[in-house]
């Protein structure tokens, strides 16, 4: 058997570790793959987290979109590009160039961004082009542009390790950047870096914090104005900085004092106690070596912008910028959200770091020589599906990106595609809900298939290389674009035969007329060969031709501006407005540790979907006791333009009046819990675009069902019995947790036209229906409604999908649902990378005395590769222990 390792980039976060994928030819469809983390990579050195070590679950073809089809028929490339082509060229013709638009996505390689951004810029004559990346990190955007003239990040990962306090805003480092997160605490053993969290919720980015801010959401503004004012009263001004480097302190400063005059303000705003902000600002009034990272619960808000600039504004103050673990540090949610911003994926950017002024238009347009330049920034990604909803765009064209549940008032967004002329979709996944509204649709490649590059949160370009031929018809996204642009009349602009090619001309036009007056400049790198470009290393940027390599930006205290100084911006908070909304608790959104979107790909491994089995709602004790909530139980959550069912999980970390649900779950996951659904469109950042997704007002009541019940099956089936209902991958199919109102379902309602003979069991008095389907002693699918609880464990039917006959034992006890032998229920996932489950883990401890996450990780392995679960780890100690004294 021969084996092949590729030297690859991780698809998930913005972290962009290196992965080395081992591909073993053993005659099994592409190879079975393994993979580890790139020791040689500066992002990860040899780590990978959960999400990163699991991706070999998800390289399978089920669930892959195989062949163009257009209008419901399998067709030919050649007629999906012509009739793509036309599509767009008639509406064109019919509506004028701003009919059309196309909605992107930070999953894209650079190159395909690229093509992409040109072929609508330069060639459709508009700039209705923009990208998921608006709801990641559009506010870090705009924040840096106004703050240092470009979008050009400051710090670099080594910063991390460099620097003496760490602030975290809006960041749950652990789960959303594990492997930073654990360069963080590395460093913090081996130098006692001190960790900040300023988050509303106690996200496991807390554990073993030194302090922790559980800030009122949407008040980070007014904590940082605070700050601004305390360090200005403190004297902690670098006035040398401030004064060669910086405009605009006075009126900055004058803002912050009337918007947060004191602590006690502060507190009062933020929802504090004064001491926690005292010690706070007197940890960083004390540290120079400060690196102040945000994420998303700064930028998806509607004073995001704002944010961003009130903390650019206190490093700005302190001269903590350009120097050694010194710096504001945006980290990205998307593996290439930095190399969409690179081409210009956003509507309101151009190219290679230019914007619509006069002069950089027609620098681009003599680059590219385009022959229907855009002159203006083109539909914000909330404005571009108003405009689908009100048939101002009749032509829309997604890519690796799935608006129909991710977008904020997704269920108007659906109504608005399900009447738009024409809707495509390039996706590597069939049955995504906005593919499912498509006329025609492309099938893309998929990450194991994908040549290009991608650049990570720090800057750092790095190749992402197939190591898998197409699977059936798929194509790259890059190939896919300039065949339609060639289709469309343009094929001398769109010569583009590999992505080195694509990426050659993306590096010349980032040196085109630079001269240094724009950050981004890869022009070292525009004359690559196509071996070069093969073995390229991961190159941070800027690389300017014949310059120094620069690592750290603004080290010289010179930046983008007009006059090279960075812009202090006075900020004031202000209350979010969200006018026609009600509710009694606020609603947060935001990710899980072990599933990425809309868990098109991490939904499909059994291990990653363990550790959240069902879309949760959490909530403080208080609350749930006031709404009459147990955990485990289930809520009907509402807000103002939609409703959810979700389970219920009480906990201390949510702070009163506030709620938190996960992003991931759409319909082809659960019955009722798509976040796009629950939070409107209408606060929106003026700035930047991005939208509030972060405070909701909702009502949440118990959702008492009649009856409950699960099935477990080998097909993905979706049950439409109208209650509650929610999917994940076990190993060798699916287990779906059902309830539901009324009475008990009837079970050939419920049959989902599965195969084999059938075995029933009803007891009407205790109101349990359950049936197993089998074929040639093969389980098919079981299911088990009772009206009355006491439902058996899930553990060891679903073991029995894997078998491929079942022995006698097992099934004569099949429909009692009890192993006819002893078995441990490992229960929801802990350690997803050694596939340690709570059931186990709990009996360990106690079993074993455990005490220590060391000693876990000698009996189990759990929590010794990522180390994503060691907080969680903790937590069950400590519970044991406290059973223990209790
Ligand atoms: Fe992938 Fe995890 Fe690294 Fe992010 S931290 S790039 S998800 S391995």
């Amino acid at each position: 058997m021969s084996e092949r390792t590729v030297r690859t980039t991780c698809p998930y976060c913005g972290v962009g570790c290196g992965v080395l994928a081992t591909v073993a030819e053993d005659g099994s469809l592409g190879g079975s793959v393994t993979v580890r983390g790139d020791p040689d990579h500066p992002a990860n050195k040899g780590r990978l987290c959960s999400k990163g070590t699991n991706l070999p679950d998800t390289l399978g073809l089920e669930g892959r979109l195989l062949h163009p089809e257009v209008d419901g028929r399998r067709a030919t490339w050649d007629e999906a590009i012509a009739a793509v082509a036309g599509r767009l060229s008639q509406t064109i013709e019919r509506h004028g160039p701003d009919s059309v638009a196309l909605y992107v996505s930070g999953q894209l390689l650079t190159e395909d961004y690229y093509v992409a951004n040109k072929l609508v810029k330069g060639f459709l004559g508009t700039a209705n082009i923009d990208t998921n990346s608006r709801l990641c990190m559009a506010s870090s955007v705009a924040g840096h542009k106004r703050g240092f003239g470009a979008d050009a990040v400051p710090v670099t990962y080594e910063d991390l390790e460099l620097a003496n306090l760490i602030v975290l805003v809006g960041s749950n480092l652990a789960w959303c950047h594990p492997i930073l997160h654990q360069r963080v605490l590395a460093a913090r053993q081996a130098r006692e870096t001190r960790i900040f969290v300023v988050d509303p919720r106690r996200t496991a980015a807390v554990d073993g914090a030194d302090g922790h801010l559980a800030i009122r959401p949407g008040t980070d503004a007014a904590l940082f104005n605070g700050l601004l004012v305390h360090l200005a009263d403190r004297g902690v001004i670098d006035a040398r900085f401030v004064a060669e480097n910086t405009a605009g302190l006075a009126k900055t400063l004058e803002a912050a004092r009337a918007d947060a005059p004191s602590v006690e303000q502060v507190a009062a705003v933020c929802d504090l106690p004064a001491e926690q902000v005292v010690a706070f600002y007197a940890e960083f009034e004390t540290t120079r070596r400060v690196v102040t990272v945000y994420s998303q619960g700064v930028n998806q808000s509607s004073q995001g912008t704002d944010t961003v600039n009130a903390i650019l504004n206190v490093h700005f103050l302190t001269g903590r910028i350009g120097q050694p673990g010194m710096g504001p540090f945006s980290v990205t949610g998307q593996p290439n959200a930095m190399g969409g911003r690179e081409v210009g994926g956003l509507a309101n950017q151009l190219a290679a770091h230019m914007g619509f002024e006069p002069e950089e238009v027609d620098r681009v347009r003599r680059f590219w020589n385009a022959p229907a330049m855009a002159t203006k920034p083109g539909l914000k990604a909330v404005d571009l599906f108003r405009a689908v909803d009100e048939g101002r765009v009749r032509a829309v064209w997604v890519m690796a990106t799935n608006p129909a549940v991710s977008m904020p008032g997704a269920g108007r967004l659906r109504q608005a595609l399900e009447k738009c002329e024409t809707v495509i979709v390039s996706d590597c996944i069939a049955d995504t809900d906005t593919g499912r509204l498509a006329h025609i649709r492309l099938p893309a490649a998929g990450w194991s298939e994908k040549d290009g590059t991608v650049t990570n949160s720090d800057r750092t370009i790095s190749r992402q290389r197939a190591f898998r031929p197409l699977s059936g018809e798929a194509r790259p996204d890059w190939w896919i674009v300039t065949q339609v642009a060639r289709a469309i009349g343009f094929a001398e602009a769109f010569p583009y035969e590999t992505p080195a090619h694509v990426f050659r001309e993306h590096a010349a036009l980032s040196a085109f007329e630079n001269g240094g007056a724009r950050a981004f400049d890869i022009g070292d790198l525009a004359d690559l060969t196509d071996a070069e470009f093969e073995t390229l290393a991961p190159a941070p940027w800027p690389r300017r031709l014949g310059g120094e390599p620069t690592r750290r930006l603004y080290t010289d205290g010179r930046f983008f501006t007009a006059d090279g100084r960075a812009r202090f911006v006075p900020v004031t908070s202000r209350p979010l407005p969200r006018s026609r909304s009600t509710g009694s608790l606020m609603l947060n959104s935001g990710r899980l540790r072990d599933q990425w979107h809309t868990m098109t790909r991490t939904g499909l491994s059994p291990r990653l979907s363990a550790h959240a089995p069902e879309p949760c709602l959490d909530i403080h004790p208080a609350d749930a006791e006031a709404r009459g909530l147990t955990d485990g139980g289930l809520a009907r959550i509402a807000t103002s333009v939609g409703t959810a069912l979700a389970r219920v999980r009480v906990t201390e970390a949510q702070r009163p009046g506030e709620v938190f649900l996960p992003m991931h779950w759409t319909d082809r996951f659960t019955g009722s819990c798509v976040i796009g659904r629950l939070v409107d469109d209408e606060a929106v950042d003026p700035v930047s675009g991005q939208p509030d997704l972060k405070r909701m007002p909702v009502t949440v009541e118990a959702y008492a069902p009649a009856w409950t019940g699960f099935l477990i099956t080998r097909e993905a089936v979706e049950p439409s019995h109208g209650g509650y209902w929610s999917r994940r991958a076990v190993p060798g199919g699916h287990l779906i947790e059902l309830a539901g109102e009324g009475a008990l379902p009837d079970l050939d309602a419920l049959a989902f036209g599965f195969a084999g003979a059938t075995v029933d069991y009803s007891d009407g008095a205790r109101g349990i229906l359950r049936r197993a389907w089998l074929t040639h002693d093969r389980l098919e699918a079981c299911l088990f409604l009772s009206a009355s609880g006491g439902l058996p464990g899930r553990g060891w039917l679903v073991e029995l999908l894997s078998a491929e006959a079942l022995e006698a034992p097992a099934r004569r006890a099949l429909l009692s649902g009890r192993s006819p032998v002893p078995m441990v229920d490992e229960g929801r996932t802990v350690c997803s990378c050694f596939g340690v489950g709570i059931n186990r883990l709990v009996a360990a401890i106690q079993s074993q005395r455990l005490t220590t996450v060391q000693e876990v990780g000698q009996a189990l392995k759990a929590g010794t590769n990522c180390g994503s679960c060691i907080p969680e780890i903790k937590e069950v100690i400590a519970d044991a222990q406290r059973c223990h004294v209790a």
